[in-house]
């Protein structure tokens, strides 16, 4: 089969996330003085508490939907427990959103292969970027700072059409958008839930990014495994 198109998943893919969630706890703290600064009055364990509860029933909730509220959508429902109630496009919430988000861009780095695999990839295929991701300003922010943003055909965030992987749906816009069958299209990822079981549902070939030891890989079986990205551009030539 001869391969058009190939879609990439971004953190732990494309750009790495220092440590397992490593980046929350500063990011809520910038956000909580930045609240404070704004006239709310909330201590930071009262606040981390109703936010990680908020956040958790948000978790459970998009599990099920495969809906993507902004996360301004969930700073709004703490605060509303917290007794303040703003409007979604309030600068204190947009202010409050944008500080998480710039101290989570500090924890991200670049895979050392992504720009010289994805210039060799360019032009040869047709390429995507389908990302989980609730803050999708980040995102571009991140693309920009890295440089990335050139190198793809379609950009899909999850956060901007409230529909996340492993839903149908987000796939199919991408596929669609490249102008490609889903048989034609393979699916680069880490994570074996959004990565690899979705874009199999939709008929696409599928290379799992072996970040860390991946239980269940046996039963899900992606086409490929590879270790390094470097490893994609042998790989890609037997799908
Ligand atoms: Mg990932």
């Amino acid at each position: 089969m001869h391969v058009e198109a190939v879609l990439f998943d971004l953190f732990d893919t494309l750009l790495l996330l220092e440590g397992s969630e490593v980046y929350y706890q500063p990011s809520l703290m910038k956000l909580h003085e930045f609240l404070i600064k704004s006239g709310v009055n909330a201590s930071f364990e009262d606040f981390s508490r109703v936010y990680f509860e908020v956040r958790d029933r948000f978790y459970s909730e998009s599990r099920e939907s495969l809906e993507e509220p902004h996360f301004r959508v969930r700073l709004l429902q703490t605060l509303h427990s917290l007794g303040y109630d703003f409007d979604v496009s309030d600068p204190i919430v947009i202010g409050a959103t944008t500080t998480f988000g710039n101290e989570f861009m500090r924890y991200v780095t670049i895979d050392k292969d992504t720009i010289s695999v994805l210039q060799k990839l360019r032009g040869e295929y047709k390429l995507g970027l389908v990302s989980n991701a609730f803050m999708p300003e980040t995102v571009w922010a991140l693309l920009e700072k890295f440089g990335l943003k050139q190198f793809f055909d379609v950009i899909l965030i999850s956060g901007e059409i409230n529909r996340r992987k492993p839903s149908p749906e987000i796939f199919e816009k991408a596929l669609k958008a490249l102008g490609v069958k889903a048989s034609e299209a393979v699916f680069v990822g880490d994570m074996l839930d959004l990565d690899i079981v979705g874009p199999k549902n939709v008929g696409m070939k599928t290379i799992l990014i072996e970040r860390r030891r991946t239980e269940g890989i046996d039963e899900i079986k992606p086409d490929k495994v590879i270790k390094t990205l470097n490893d994609l551009l042998g790989v890609l030539a037997n799908c």
